[in-house]
């Protein structure tokens, strides 16, 4: 293995706020791994909506200077010694952790996963959070059963793309929500029953009317504050509604005792609450990229932004302007 720089290019924040604390570097320190952790030489970095929650605060960040993002794919130039699960220099990696947007990583092994061969780095890049999030949420969050209505919300989004090219494939009805035309016929054709733009249409109407009056069995619902309430509306009696993040903001507290209208389940969960062992975060990645192997899940790629580019990538999507997934190369 050739020797390592001292020092790589990263993005930092040393405060929370609005795109203009991202401040992209080229001399951060290339970190050392530690024993049960491998240094990953990043290809591409994946953006996630949560990277804006701990650019804003929302999430709190542990310490400042900080370095956003969750996920990335990559190769393992240095291994640290400790319990590896049979992970070595040279592995071609997908990972989960903290400090992605960077050319290096030091990561916890646990959360590294060796990329099946065949799969481009891009997908296999694309795939891993937003796939890992969609599969425990049909699976776990709501077990979604052959022929259930579902109702997602941003639809087209990185994470809704993949839900509903999941749920076609179990057979449910799917009702997705978007905010544009163009995003209404992304998600048609990623396989749901019926679009909604809910910029313009009235979605409870709509939902009780491809339902029979009777609602959804879930929700899935990752807007938030803006489409609570009309999430809560649109579940079936004995429905489920898993809200699983804060696009439009964090849901407000609100009164239990508004589910006793049909007995709806409320769920809010988080990946990382499914994917905690190394069991279940190797059988969930197992599936993900059989899928992924055998071509029946398109990971939509919005944009492959330059990593120097990082404050015109939370832009566009904190202001609705993709879909799919957002790349970051750590090289540009
Ligand atoms: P997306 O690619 O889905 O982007 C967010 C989308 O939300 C936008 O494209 C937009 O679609 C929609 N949206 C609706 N209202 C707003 C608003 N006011 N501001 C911005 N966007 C809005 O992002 P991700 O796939 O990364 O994440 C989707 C959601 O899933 C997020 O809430 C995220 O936190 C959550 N998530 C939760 C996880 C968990 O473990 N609980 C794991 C992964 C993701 P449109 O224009 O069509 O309305």
């Amino acid at each position: 293995m050739a020797s390592l720089p001292s020092t790589q290019k990263g993005v930092v924040i040393n405060k929370t706020g609005g795109t203009d604390v991202l401040e992209y570097k080229t001399d951060l320190p290339v970190p050392a791994p530690a024993a049960g952790q491998v240094l990953v030489k990043n290809d591409y970095l994946g953006i996630n909506y949560i990277d804006t929650y701990f650019r804003t605060g929302l999430y709190k960040p542990a310490q400042f200077p900080y370095v956003l993002g969750r996920e990335a794919e990559g190769t393992i130039v240095k291994a640290g010694g400790g319990e590896l699960y049979g992970l070595k220099e040279g592995d071609r990696v997908v990972w989960l952790g903290e400090a992605a947007y960077a050319e290096y990583t030091a990561v916890p092994a646990d959360k590294v996963y060796k990329i099946p061969d065949g799969i481009p780095p891009k997908v296999a890049a694309a795939a891993l959070l937003q796939g890992l999030t969609a599969l425990s949420l049909v699976r776990e969050a709501y077990h979604v059963e052959k022929g259930d209505w579902v109702l997602v919300h941003a639809a087209a989004g990185g994470t809704g793309l993949l839900l509903v090219q999941l749920l076609k494939a179990i057979g449910a009805n799917t009702i997705g929500t978007a905010s544009t035309p163009e995003k209404v016929e992304l998600a048609r054709r990623a396989g749901a029953t019926h679009v909604i733009n809910y910029s313009v249409e009235d979605v409870k109407a709509k939902v009780l009317e491809l339902t029979g009056g009777a609602g959804v069995a879930a929700v899935l619902d990752g807007v938030g504050k803006a489409t609570f309430d009309l999430s809560l509306e649109s579940v079936a009696r004995k429905g489920t509604l898993v809200s699983f993040g804060n696009a439009s903001g964090a849901v407000p507290p609100f009164a239990i005792a508004r589910l006793s209208a049909r007995n709806t389940r409320l769920l809010r969960p988080t990946l990382f609450n499914y994917i905690a062992t190394r069991a279940e975060f190797e059988a969930y990645a197992a599936d993900l990229f059989g899928f992924a192997a055998r071509g029946e899940l398109d990971f939509r790629i919005h944009d492959t932004y330059p990593l120097s580019e990082i404050a015109r990538a939370h832009a566009d999507l904190e202001g609705r302007r993709t879909a799919g997934k957002l790349l970051l190369d750590p090289t540009k």
